[in-house]
């Protein structure tokens, strides 16, 4: 669907692509790879800093941007392992001020093993480790480890981020690009960007916050930068269940409506797969979807309960003001 352009649309920043490709990728070297969880959790989340300097990568990825990672051995066919992309969380200007050092978010997948194909054992319920996830959380300081990319050229920040207002929604390692994204608007060395920031992370447990301590100092020292959290399986006010983004959005509408109903406002989710659907349904229930989807006549007639992810995907158009990741 072709959007027509409005003065609230922002502009966004001309990205580098895929300028190391998966068939050549080069070395990075670890520098750092240390939990980032809030607590002693039942996942397992790391912060890695990578050391791409004298590589295609150095000072070419912006954040919001991923890269690739291709662990060393040989998938059960006997190829190389494919190429995983992850979140750059760092600013633009990588950890280190000058695009050197670029980081990621990487959690352990752990898994039972399922038959895939014929010829597994349809039983076999042994343990199954996520390929390139272990292998990234592994590493050591001073480990080689072999990336591609910068990928992605819409999950951006503006060209004049003061032009606008940030609404970031994560679930899980979903965070990345926020951490990355809201040090780079706060911490400028140009000074702290005036926009009004909303930052809400879903997590099931308050001991799954990821970057926990830095979202609370940012907010401690930036009255223009808010930053919610819905927990899922633990009490949340006077309930005793939990609670999830969408209905966090709903119970807090005072903050949020004439934040979404701004033709400042910018909106980013990422995440879980499906998570957009919970939020997709919120906004449209409240009459708040209109600047950020569009929605093919096919689902006009069906309750935005009952959409399928087969439905959102094909007729669910996010416009110039909404950047959706999920995986
Ligand atoms: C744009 C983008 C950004 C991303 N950013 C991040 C990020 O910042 N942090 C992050 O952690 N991830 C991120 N991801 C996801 C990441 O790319 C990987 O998909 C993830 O780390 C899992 O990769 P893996 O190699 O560990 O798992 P894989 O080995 O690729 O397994 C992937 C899936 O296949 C299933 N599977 C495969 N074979 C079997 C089997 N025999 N039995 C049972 N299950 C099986 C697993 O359950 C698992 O769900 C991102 C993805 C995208 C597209």
């Amino acid at each position: 669907m072709s959007e027509q352009a409005t003065t609230t649309d922002p502009v966004m920043p001309e990205v580098k692509l895929n300028l190391v490709r998966p068939n050549a990728p080069v070395t990075g070297r670890v520098v750092s790879n240390d939990m980032c969880l809030k607590g002693k959790a039942n996942v397992w989340v790391r912060h890695t800093e990578i050391d791409v300097s004298g590589t295609p990568l150095e000072g070419n990825f912006l954040v919001g941007q991923s890269f690739g990672v291709i662990a060393p051995g040989v998938a059960a066919n006997g190829k190389p392992h494919k190429v995983r992309l992850y979140s750059v969380a760092c600013p633009s200007w990588g950890e280190d001020g000058r695009g050197r050092i670029v980081s990621t978010t990487p959690k352990r997948m752990i898994d039972e093993y399922k038959s895939q194909r014929s010829g597994d054992h349809p039983d076999r319920h042994t343990l199954f480790l996520g390929v390139c996830s272990n292998f990234l959380c592994d590493l050591q300081p001073g480990d080689e480890v072999q990336v591609t990319g910068p990928a992605g050229k819409r999950f951006l920040l503006p060209v004049n981020p003061a032009d606008h207002d940030f609404v970031f929604i994560a679930t899980g390692t979903g965070i990345a690009p926020f951490r990355g994204m809201a040090m780079e608007l706060l911490e400028h060395p140009d000074g702290p960007c005036p926009s009004r920031i909303h930052l809400l992370m879903g997590s099931p447990y308050t001991s799954d916050l990821l970057y926990d301590d830095l979202f609370r100092r940012l907010a401690r020292e930036h009255e223009n930068f808010s930053y919610h959290t819905a927990i899922s399986r633990e009490p949340h006010g006077a309930s005793t269940r939990g609670i999830y983004v969408p209905a966090l959005i709903d119970e807090q509408l005072e903050t949020f409506r004439p934040l979404l109903e701004s033709p400042r406002t910018l909106l980013y989710m990422c995440g879980l797969l499906g998570m957009d659907a919970g939020v997709y349904r919120t906004l449209l229930e409240n009459n708040l979807a209109g600047q950020y989807i569009r929605v093919d006549d096919e689902l006009q007639a069906i309750d935005p309960k009952q959409w399928t992810g087969k439905q959102i995907k094909r007729h669910v158009h996010t416009t110039a003001r909404c950047m959706v990741e999920v995986y």
